[in-house]
């Protein structure tokens, strides 16, 4: 019946399916449950709580189609366990947040490499497909803008902890696309571009939380280096929808894919914005890179994505507006 499953039908939603959402008690795991279940999908979660949070994925308990185990993609027996249960894995467990990043190099480089290693040999057992959530830091401090998932990857020093980052998620698109050429494993990869919204949190450095939540304290918006940099900032709603897309869609197996918005704003832009939605008399105050993070840190000016491909394949379009985005998590936090 498992192998009838998971013909073309199959992946065009036709029939509920079974999915494990490593890192689902996460900021985008837990809006991807929710899609998930929506759908009449069921539902298996792994998370160790490490950045996500139980309380995330608290409302989904009663639901007799979400399963969780709390436990660490770091152990070969509980990814082996879960996916042989599932249809399709989407996995998301990973270090995130450039504060965490570089506070934790070692435990990023691991969870990120060595568990999407165990996530990709289990998933090969059973042919499942496997969603690899990747980030807009494959492309380094590139200067040409948008990003087109063919573009160089421009990277700085080995010791500059970010690009550590960086290339961690680069090895994981490396090993997802070699099981595709040489196992013929169904994987698509996504590459997520400032993906914000609620429940997301600015503990390991997420500007958009950190600057609502500064408003809302009426405490200094920290500004780091001179708010020239610029980025574009997706709703997890959107990217969800994004994701959903992909997996119905036979032909973005084996490919990479931007996801995200594609409308840029500098972030003393951003900061003023935050401001006035607010109401806040928080005053904005520029902190240099180097003590913001660490000595010799490294920013990217600009990051837009090139969503062509993502348009062209699934017709995709971001529906949420940044206006709506910065509601939606004052909202969150004010709740
Ligand atoms: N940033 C900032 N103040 C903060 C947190 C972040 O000015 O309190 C800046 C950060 O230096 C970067 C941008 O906001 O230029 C986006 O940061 P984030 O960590 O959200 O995502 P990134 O694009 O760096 O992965």
């Amino acid at each position: 019946m498992i192998g009838a499953l998971r013909g073309p039908s199959f992946w065009k939603g036709q029939l509920a399916m079974k999915a494990l959402v490593t890192g689902g008690a996460g900021f985008i795991g837990s809006h991807l449950c929710e899609a998930l279940l929506k759908r009449g999908d069921e539902v298996w979660i792994v998370d160790n709580l490490s950045t996500g949070r139980f309380e995330n994925i608290a409302h989904l308990e009663d639901n007799s189609k979400f399963h969780y185990t709390i436990d660490t993609i770091l152990d070969e027996r509980v990814v082996g366990e879960a996916t042989a249960k599932v249809d399709v894995v989407f996995h998301l467990a990973a270090a995130v947040g450039v504060a965490y990043i570089i506070d934790n190099p070692l435990k990023s480089l691991e969870t990120n490499i060595k568990g999407t290693e165990f996530v990709l040999q289990a998933a090969n057992e059973g042919k499942k497909k496997v969603i690899v959530f990747s980030t807009s830091e494959i492309y380094g401090k590139a200067n040409e803008q948008p990003c087109k998932e063919t573009d160089d990857r421009i990277l700085g020093a080995t010791t500059i902890a970010r690009w550590g980052y960086s290339s961690s998620k680069a090895i994981d698109e490396f090993l997802a696309l070699a099981y595709h050429r040489e196992k013929q494993l169904p994987v698509v990869i996504v590459r997520c571009f400032n993906t914000c919204g609620p429940r997301q949190t600015g503990q390991y450095g997420m500007v958009i939380p950190r600057f609502v939540k500064q408003a809302l304290l009426n405490r200094p918006i920290t500004v780091y280096g001179d708010g020239k940099q610029s980025r574009c900032f997706g709703d997890v709603s959107d990217v969800v929808r994004a994701v959903i897309g992909l997996l119905d869609e036979p032909a973005a197996n084996g490919e990479v894919f931007n996801v995200g918005s594609d409308i840029p704003i500098s972030i003393e832009e951003l900061a003023v914005k935050i401001k006035e939605l607010t109401g806040s008399r928080s005053p904005v105050e520029y902190i240099p890179y180097d003590k913001a993070y660490e000595r010799g840190f490294e920013d990217m000016r600009r990051r837009i994505p090139d969503l062509t491909k993502l348009r062209d394949l699934i017709g995709y379009e971001p529906e949420v507006s940044l206006e709506q985005l910065l509601e939606r998590v004052v909202a969150d936090f004010r709740k």
